[in-house]
């Protein structure tokens, strides 16, 4: 009775009690009374966990004890029912029910008796008749087993492995009235689910020790009483540093007590906290970290530990910075972008608004950047860039902004002290700096730049029109001819369309025919003919700030409207073309410009040429004209689409030529008629040698090449005599006629204009 009091009592931890005499009728009617409760301990399902802290659990072992315990009162049992030989049947069945496994065996491991576990584990699933006073060995399917456990039977309770199952076992010799010993009785009960539940533990206490996040466990006093290696790698403390202190060592003194209290009322409120902390390492360094605090309670509610889990965020929280900079810079410059550019000025007007002072904004863009990225390749673009960004910042004072709005747009805010003049004076500067040629990667680039000039509050006073403006005023600055500066005026505002407005202008005048056609005369000096024309695209009601093809074909390149207006301009150039040969004038060619979006179409040659077949014009009457830049930056596709068009006859001249970085052996490869002579080189010709002698060089290579040389822009006879001397002798220019209307164009070579030559004069 004692003694499964004191099984029982296991389970409140008080020492057990050593086996008295055991009178047989009082165990029975015991065992009647607490089988049940005795099955729960002994059962299938012994423990529960939850009743337990993991440290109780890990350091019982309530099955090894118990089963010691009723090993031996079972054995006592045994013992005393030999001699009375009393309640055999009622005791079996008691057995019967149980969840532990009973044998006895005599010395000779005959099986004395068994319990009905016992036969379904060790017997094959037997009868208790097929079995009792049988060798082991003969009706046992782990005998030797069973024979081993019984040779060293003494009482105690150990664990091991029978028939594949994991066992608890306890063998007790039980001697007869001579007091010899005769018989062992031995009781197996199963432990599969303690070890499943100890292999989990030890899985917990791996991951405890192992896991990357740090985990901190305080009692209810708030003192430390256990870190995983992760909190020492995390604080640089080690771990008897910290057990026993309470966690308030780690603060980084960076934190308001209010954040504490917070934290505090949350976790009281909710159990639960999480948030990102600041902590102080053992070396002094401040360590973002992400916690989580947990609250522990026992059944009865009460607190009996808390539990952090606490995970290094430096790494985090510098690509977040990272990030952050990334998304308020230019990856490429590293200047401002337009986000934290727009941010600033947001604040900058709210100050001086306050202060009663004065903004001023340079909104510049780079000239002819376009040529060189699309000529040069974009690595040499982006180079560029980086130069200019570092020109502009080196120019402007240190308190101004200067960002980049992306592309060759770039934007300065001054602030302090900002003034027209001072903002004109830095504009100056800037374009005088950027007529310095750059150097990249050994070459030298020509680009200069046109700056427009906004001032808070004159010209805006929000952060929208100030931009606005100062995006209108210079393109203003760029139709006054590039490489200049322009302040924003009222006047400008009425007449000025963003680019919004002007894609949206460019669009129905697309769609509505919007768009004409003017002719340029392209005259041979030496006979005094005109022999072909260029058609150059006019567009009447063009909104201001977009009269001229050099403003708005950038624009619809952009937006690749360009693809349906070039296809008009080659089918109103042909349907022209036809109709005076219809009237009865004959040119060589007509010209027309093809952009570099246009050259990129896939169907660009065919749709040229199913033009040129609606058209009924003879292939040589057509000649396309490309910019050595547009040919440069795709060589490959350009040697494809002019290969195409020359099987049909169609004549090629590179315009612009000498403006851009073409290298003459490329043009060889080539199918070229004629290389138009950039009017910037024909300016100042005779009276600039360099220019002469630029001429001069491309007249008699073109010639080694087998090419025609057409000057462009020729307005004096100067200019023409020189060109005639040095044997160009195709011009294009204001001194024979401006581009003109079909009509006027008709009527001009009509008149059989007497073209005056360089001979002649
Ligand atoms: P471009 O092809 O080099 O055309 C010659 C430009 O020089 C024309 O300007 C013409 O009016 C101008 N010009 C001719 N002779 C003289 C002169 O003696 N003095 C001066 N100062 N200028 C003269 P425009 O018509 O304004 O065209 C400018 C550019 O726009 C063209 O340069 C061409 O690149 C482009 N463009 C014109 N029409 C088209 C077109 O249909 N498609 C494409 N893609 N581009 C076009
Ligand atoms: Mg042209
Ligand atoms: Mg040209």
């Amino acid at each position: 009775m004692a003694l499964i009091e004191s099984a029982f009592s296991v389970m409140s931890e008080k020492p057990l009690a050593v086996p008295g005499t055991i009178d047989n009728a009082e165990l029975i009617r015991y065992l009647r009374a607490k089988i049940d409760q005795l099955l729960v301990v002994m059962g299938s399902q012994p423990l529960r966990p939850e009743e337990l802290d993991d440290a109780t659990l890990i350091a019982l072992d309530p099955i090894g004890i118990i089963a010691e315990s009723f090993g031996q009162v079972i054995a006592h049992l045994y013992a005393t029912n030999n001699r009375l030989d009393i309640a055999r049947n009622e005791i079996r069945t008691i057995l019967d029910t149980l969840g532990a496994a009973v044998v006895v065996l005599d010395l000779e491991d005959r099986v004395e008796d068994c319990n009905r576990r016992a036969l379904d584990w060790f017997f094959d699933g037997g009868e208790r008749a097929q079995v009792i006073g049988h060798p082991a060995a003969e009706v046992c399917t782990c005998a030797a087993a069973l024979g081993e456990v019984r040779s060293s039977a003494d009482g105690s309770s150990h664990s091991t492995n029978i028939h594949g199952r994991d066992v608890q076992v306890v063998a007790s010799k039980i001697c007869d009235e001579a007091g010899q010993h005769a018989q062992t009785v031995m009781l197996f009960t199963d432990i599969g689910e303690q070890k499943t539940i100890e292999r989990h533990l030890q899985l917990y206490a791996e991951v405890f020790s192992h896991i990357g996040e740090g985990i901190l466990i305080t009692d209810a006093d708030n003192r430390i009483i256990e870190i995983n290696d992760a909190v020492t790698r995390i604080t640089g403390y080690a771990r008897d540093e910290l057990i026993g202190a309470d966690p308030g060592k780690l603060k980084s003194g960076l934190h308001k007590p209010a954040f504490y209290a917070g934290m505090w009322r949350t976790l009281r409120a909710q159990g639960h906290w999480q948030g990102e902390v600041f902590d102080r390492t053992r070396d002094g360094r401040v360590v973002p970290l992400l916690q989580t605090i947990s609250e522990v309670r026992n059944a009865d509610d009460k607190l009996t530990h808390r539990i952090a889990v606490m995970a290094d965020i430096s790494s985090m929280k510098e690509a977040q910075t990272r990030l952050d900079f990334l998304a308020h810079h230019d990856v490429l410059t590293a200047l401002p972008n337009r986000l934290l550019f727009n941010d600033r000025l947001h604040h900058a007007i709210e100050r001086a608004q306050r202060d009663k002072s004065a903004l001023a904004l340079l909104f510049i863009d780079l000239d002819r950047f376009k040529n060189i990225n699309d000529s040069l390749g974009h690595h040499v673009g982006d180079l560029l860039l980086i130069e200019a960004a570092r020109r502009i910042k080196s120019l402007a004072r240190r308190a101004d902004t200067v960002a980049r709005f992306g592309g060759d747009e770039f934007v300065v805010l001054m602030e302090s002290g900002a003034s027209h003049e001072s903002a004109a004076h830095l504009a100056e500067k800037l374009v005088v700096a950027f007529k310095q040629p750059f150097t990249v990667t050994g070459t030298e680039l020509h680009i200069g730049c046109s700056i427009g000039i906004t001032l808070y509050p004159d010209d805006g006073t929000d952060a929208v029109s100030l931009l606005k403006n100062a995006d209108a005023a210079m393109y203003r600055a760029k139709e006054s001819g590039r490489d200049g500066h322009y302040r924003y005026t009222a006047e400008l505002s009425a007449a000025t369309n963003s680019k919004l407005e002007l894609d949206n202008a460019l669009r129905s005048a697309v769609r509505d025919g919007g768009f004409e056609l003017h002719y340029q005369p392209i005259v041979d000096i030496k006979r005094g003919e005109v022999i072909a024309c260029e058609a150059l695209l006019r567009w009447p009601q063009a909104p201001a700030g977009a009269s001229t093809p050099d403003l708005f074909v950038p624009v619809a390149e952009e937006t690749r409207l360009i693809v349906p207006l070039g296809h008009w301009v080659v089918r109103e150039a042909l349907t022209r073309f036809q109709a005076w040969q219809a009237e009865g004038l004959t040119l060589d060619y007509i010209s027309v410009n093809i952009s570099a979006v246009q050259m990129a179409q896939p169907d660009f040659p065919d749709s040229i040429i199913s033009l040129l077949l609606e058209s009924g014009v003879a292939g040589h009457h057509l000649q396309i004209e490309i910019t050595e830049n547009v040919l440069m930056g795709n060589i490959d596709l350009c040697s494809w689409v002019l290969t195409q068009l020359r099987e049909h006859g169609i004549r090629t001249a590179i315009d612009d030529f000498g403006t851009g970085y073409s290298s003459l052996s490329y043009l060889k490869r080539l199918p070229i008629d004629n290389l138009k002579i950039d009017r910037s080189f024909v300016r100042d010709i005779p009276g600039d040698p360099n220019d002469c002698a630029i001429a001069a060089a491309v007249v008699s290579l073109a010639r080694t090449l087998g090419m025609d040389t057409i000057a462009e822009g020729i307005e004096t006879l100067e200019q023409q005599n020189y060109l005639a001397r040095i044997g160009c002798d195709k011009v294009q220019g204001y001194l024979h006629s401006r581009p003109l209307p079909a009509a006027d164009f008709l009527t001009f070579v009509r008149q059989a204009h007497p073209f005056r030559t360089g001979d002649s004069t």
